[in-house]
Formats: C-alpha cells, sequence, structure tokens
C-alpha cells in the first residue's frame, strides 16, 4: 500500500519498540513492558531564547511518544536571563530540573555534573541551542533498545558555516582513524547513553567530544544514526576556531587516558628503556674505539649517545612519576554550584 506524506511523517514521530528482543538467557521474550525512563541532560551558557521553545518541543515530543522524562539544565555560569527562564520553566513544570554554575566552567564540566543527577535508565544529550531536534528523540532510544550502549547522533546534513564543516570532517576522520571506531560525527551534542556508561565515564577538560572513544574504551558498544541539524537560531556559538587545535590535543590525550592512563611505565618505560639503551650501546662502541687508540675528539656521535642515555633516564622518570599519580589520583574534581534544584 502507498503511504501518504502525512502517514510517513507520523510513524516518524512514534516512538516503536521492538517487539521481540533476544537476551542470550531467556530466549524469545516479549517486551511490551513499561518504556524506560529518560534523563535529558542539557548544557547551556547563555541561551535565554532558546530555553522555553526547547522545552516545549521536549515536552510535546515525550509526550506524544509516551516517553517518561525529566530535564537536567545545566547552567554553565550564563551571564543572561538563562538561569531565571530555568527557574520559570522548574516552578510550571517539575520535571525540568536545574543546576546552575557559579562560572563558565566548560561543556564538559557541565555534561559531568549533569550526569550526576540524572534518575532516568537511558541518558540523552543534546545542545540547548536548538540545532539539535527533540523528535530524534524516540530513534536514539529505538536504537538503543537494539542492545548499543552510546548512540551518538550523525549530522549528515549539517547548518554551520563552511570552514567548521570542513574541519570537522577532518578531525572526525583523525580521530575515527586514531581511535578505530567507525562512526562519522563525534561531536555531535545529541547522544544517548545506557545509565552505566555515563555511571562510568568521566568527562572533564574538553573531552566532551570524546564520549564515544571513552565509552568504547570502557568496552560499551558505540553506534550512530543520522539525525536532523538545524542552523543556529539565536546568540551565537561558544567555540571559536581554536577548538580545533585543542580538539587535537585533547586526541593526544584521550589515546594516552585511554591506552596508558592506568599504566604510564609501559610507555614512557618502554622508550626511556629503549633510548638508554641504543644510548649505551653507541657510547659502549666509542670506548672500544677509545681504548683502541681512537681519539673521541672528532667523534660528534658521542653527543648522540650521551643524549639518548639522557632523555632515557628522563623519560624512565617521567613514567614513574606518573605511576605514583596513578597511584595517588583517587581525588575527583570538584565545582563550586551556585544553586542546584532537583
Ligand atoms: N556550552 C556550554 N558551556 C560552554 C560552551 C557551550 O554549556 O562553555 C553549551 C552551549 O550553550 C550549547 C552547547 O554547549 O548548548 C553547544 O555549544 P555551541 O552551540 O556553541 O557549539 P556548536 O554548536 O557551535 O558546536
Ligand atoms: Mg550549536
Amino acid at each position: 500500500m502507498e503511504e501518504t506524506p502525512n502517514q510517513e511523517v507520523k510513524k516518524k514521530h512514534f516512538y516503536r519498540r521492538p517487539r521481540y528482543r533476544k537476551k542470550p538467557s531467556e530466549g524469545y521474550e516479549n517486551t511490551r513492558r513499561t518504556p524506560k525512563k529518560i534523563s535529558i541532560v542539557i548544557p547551556l551558557f547563555n541561551e535565554e531564547e532558546s530555553l522555553q521553545p526547547l522545552s516545549n518541543d521536549i515536552k510535546r515530543v515525550c509526550e506524544l511518544n509516551k516517553i517518561e522524562f525529566d530535564v537536567i539544565f545545566v547552567d554553565d555560569g550564563s551571564t543572561d536571563t538563562s538561569l531565571k527562564v530555568l527557574r520559570e520553566l522548574n516552578k510550571s513544570d517539575r520535571r525540568f530540573k536545574y543546576v546552575s554554575f557559579q562560572k563558565n566552567y566548560g561543556k564538559s564540566a557541565a555534561l559531568q555534573v549533569g550526569f550526576k543527577h540524572v534518575t532516568g535508565e537511558y541518558v540523552v544529550t543534546m545542545d540547548a541551542d536548538l540545532q539539535d531536534d527533540p523528535t530524534e528523540i524516540p530513534n536514539l532510544l529505538n536504537k538503543l533498545d537494539e542492545g548499543f550502549d552510546l548512540v551518538s547522533g550523525w549530522k549528515k546534513k549539517r547548518y554551520d558555516p563552511f570552514i567548521k564543516r570542513v574541519s570537522s570532517k577532518f578531525f572526525n576522520y583523525v580521530t575515527g582513524l586514531m581511535s578505530g571506531i567507525k562512526i562519522h560525527d563525534f561531536n555531535c551534542g545529541l547522544k544517548a547513553y545506557k545509565r552505566v556508561v555515563i555511571d562510568k565515564i568521566r568527562v572533564y577538560g574538553e573531552l566532551h567530544r570524546y564520549m564515544p572513544v571513552l565509552a568504547d574504551w570502557q568496552g560499551y558498544s558505540v553506534s550512530e544514526i543520522p539525525v536532523q541539524h538545524h542552523p543556529r537560531r539565536y546568540g551565537k556559538t561558544k567555540f571559536g576556531i581554536s577548538r580545533f587545535f585543542k580538539g587535537f590535543i585533547d586526541l593526544v590525550t584521550v589515546i594516552f587516558v585511554t591506552r596508558y592512563i592506568k599504566r604510564p611505565m609501559h610507555l614512557f618505560g618502554f622508550l626511556g628503556a629503549l633510548a638508554f639503551l641504543i644510548g649505551i650501546i653507541v657510547n659502549g662502541y666509542l670506548s672500544y674505539e677509545w681504548i683502541m687508540g681512537q681519539p673521541l675528539s672528532n667523534r660528534p656521535m658521542l653527543l648522540f649517545g650521551i643524549l639518548l642515555v639522557i632523555v632515557g633516564v628522563q623519560f624512565f622518570s617521567v613514567g614513574l612519576l606518573g605511576e605514583l599519580m596513578v597511584h595517588n589520583s583517587q581525588n575527583d574534581t570538584e565545582y563550586t554550584v551556585k544553586e542546584v534544584n532537583k
């Protein structure tokens, strides 16, 4: 039967859970159970105009699809009237909760603090600037229901300035290459997680760009679905071009964090030992020649050997220091919360 465009639209907005899902131990099971509650975490920094329409959209989509939800807005030290809007939103509907920072700590900090207050079994993150579309929430949840632990949005058609689109492509390509994760859009604000994932991952600095990498490293399954994207309606972007340089420095951090954080000696110890060994061989050879009567004054190789030995010892020491820090770093970073309402 031919579908009219109208039916098509209706279908898209309907939250369809799979009828049957196989669990390894239980065989086929009818999964027509109550849908899982979701918590939506929204970091925001000076987005006063967008908050009301965004909340309306979320409410409409979730109620239409019978999704039980709450929203945790994290006001990242806004200097406009965002906090006032959040207070009003909370007053009129208690499902819209908020945390407000004393100062601007950055998106990762906002997400991390937001994650502390989630109550749902599934957690969705999205930007506050109306660029992410709440109608995608049911689709993300469906994908989680398929068994994935993290589902990332893929802004297949992006409404961002040209320079940002190009550099973002490059960034995603390199991140995919370095991390081995096959998704197109690491930095999409719209993502859905199973609760266990966010309970496990700590996002600090600007590591929010690498949530899929961090999750994958913890052994969680990562997937993506194409999502609608919109141009920014109000205000302007909070990240300048510097994001890409910082982004790549962060990539080094992530690679290090995911591969070596618990064992820095494996990297530094190995490099240090290698440099030290080559240095010893070089200088041993030169010493042999010196004993055999060759003068060392015209052998630049000597300097190279000494350099390798020193660098080797230094790398080794850095590795040892790293091990000490890993051993002692059990403390969480603290953020000064100005106001909490949950
Ligand atoms: N954001 C934040 N703290 C910051 C910068 C940004 O909470 O220090 C929020 C911002 O309000 C928005 C989201 O992070 O909800 C994404 O920011 P933006 O739209 O500026 O990034 P872009 O879409 O340009 O990548
Ligand atoms: Mg944006």
